[in-house]
């Protein structure tokens, strides 16, 4: 937008189709926002867009759609929307949202929230949201998975109907006689015959047996190793393999270890003798190439974010301890850490500089972190009705306040020689911050470099 142009506003509202609900009407809504424009002589309204219901939650939302088409077009400069729970189904979406139109050049101002994400503080206050909102919502998955887990020490197996080699009705297995054959062809071949997983799917697919549930499709070694590995073959129960972190998106992932498993022996009629299950996992330990790559999970929030100047490496954490007793966290370039100097001659970089840098940052920036925590917290607080002292527990981890929210607020942050080069997300550019003392964590200088 050039000097003296006006600047193109439009609105987003949610209304009421009730009749006597004149407050949420789409009449109301026009007046409210035609008169919020009107007191800004630089702005233009382009369109008040409305969708029905009154929830961020509903699903199917037109006027939204077209919204955000119209702002793709180059339509749209900025939009005024009431608050951040009727702009998106909840706080996470609402920072996508915006963060998405924010690369494109185009502002969104939550009026009754106070929040503009033209502001440097916008996005902190808005990620800061949604960490409550992903902390509360974690609280209420968890008061439903407490009677889940009482059902699964019961042995009431959950999931649908897709477990090769049993049936699945009511909770209850009972075996699949064509398939436990199946299945048992494939423990004697592994074990037996010394065959390799790869070798086992093409005599499968040679054979013309259809693997478990794609059944025009090959066998892959994939689906012969999970035969191997699943301990229901033995009669046991293993449940909780999986585990939904993030309670906002409901994806599942492998549960490493973050959610408490429910092991329950001889629950069920086995396919295999429990000798021959245990003789596979011994082979199996045995043939696998050592050291089996771990994803670890993120567990700083600056995890995977870190990447090395010199040789683009990632940077991963490590720790020492101190010989006065206590630890030292650090994070250290990957080449370095596998080949020593000859892979790499990047210094590592204290974990405490690299919260001290990111600090720095938003400092210069002119965020005033304690106060947008605070201010922002109170706001979900008030929204939300959390627990306030669970809540501010919740935003003083990790030794930054609101390390979890800082999570979400770097894309990048790239190691250089005494020096951060730190990719905010959303923000166009990088802030390169000049250590003073390194390993004391005390910056001197934040440069704004443009991309080129
Ligand atoms: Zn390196």
């Amino acid at each position: 937008m050039s000097g003296g142009e006006q600047l193109r506003v439009a609105a987003y509202c949610r209304v009421s189709t009730a009749q006597d609900d004149q407050l949420h009407s789409l009449e109301h809504q026009r007046r409210y926002f035609a008169e919020y424009i009107s007191r800004r002589p630089d702005w233009a309204l382009v369109e008040i867009y409305a969708d029905r219901g009154l929830s961020g939650t509903t699903v199917h939302r037109p006027a939204f759609q077209r919204m955000i088409a119209a702002a793709q077009a180059g339509e749209i400069d900025l939009i005024l929307t009431k608050e951040v729970s009727r702009f998106a189904r909840n706080t996470v979406d609402a920072l996508a949202h915006t963060r998405a139109l924010r690369r494109i050049g185009v502002g969104v101002v939550f009026i009754t929230d106070n929040i503009d994400t033209r502001q440097n503080d916008g996005e902190f206050r808005l990620t800061i949201m949604a960490s409550v909102a992903q902390e509360e919502s974690r609280k209420t998955s968890e008061r439903v998975k407490w009677g889940q887990r009482r059902s699964m020490e019961q042995g009431v197996v959950f999931g649908c109907n897709n477990i090769y080699g049993f049936d699945l009705r009511g909770g209850r297995l009972t075996v699949k006689p064509e398939e436990a054959a199946v299945i048992r062809t494939v423990y004697h071949k592994f074990l037996h015959e010394g065959k390799g997983t790869y070798i086992i799917a093409r005599e499968l697919t040679g054979a013309g047996i259809p693997p478990p549930r794609a059944r025009d499709k090959p066998w892959s070694s994939t689906m012969v190793l999970r035969l191997l590995r699943n301990e229901k073959y033995c009669g046991d129960l293993l449940q909780k393999k999986t585990c939904t972190p993030d309670f906002l998106d409901h994806r599942k992932v492998k549960n490493d270890g973050r959610e408490e498993q429910v092991y329950l022996r001889g629950h069920h009629e086995a396919i295999v003798p429990r000798e021959q299950f245990d003789a596979v996992q011994r082979e199996l330990a045995r043939r696998a190439p050592n050291g089996q790559k771990k994803r670890h999970s993120a567990r700083y929030w600056c995890s995977g974010k870190l990447v090395c100047g010199g040789c683009g490496s990632r940077f991963v954490p490590r720790q020492r301890i101190r010989a006065d007793g206590s630890m030292y966290r650090f994070w250290a370039c990957r080449a370095q850490v596998q080949h020593g100097r000859a892979g790499c001659t990047m210094h590592p970089v204290p974990h405490s500089t690299v919260c001290a840098g990111m600090l720095y940052l938003l400092d210069r920036i002119g965020i005033d972190t304690g106060r947008a925590a605070t201010e922002t917290a109170a706001l979900c607080l008030k929204t939300a009705g959390a627990d306030g002292e669970a809540c501010r527990a919740f935003l003083q981890t990790e030794s930054l306040p609101g390390g979890a929210a800082y999570a979400a607020l770097p894309e990048q942050i790239t190691v250089e020689e005494r020096a951060l080069a730190v990719r905010l997300r959303g923000v166009p550019g990088m802030f390169r911050l000049q250590a003073e003392d390194w390993k004391r964590g005390i910056f001197s200088s934040c440069e704004r470099v443009q991309d080129t």
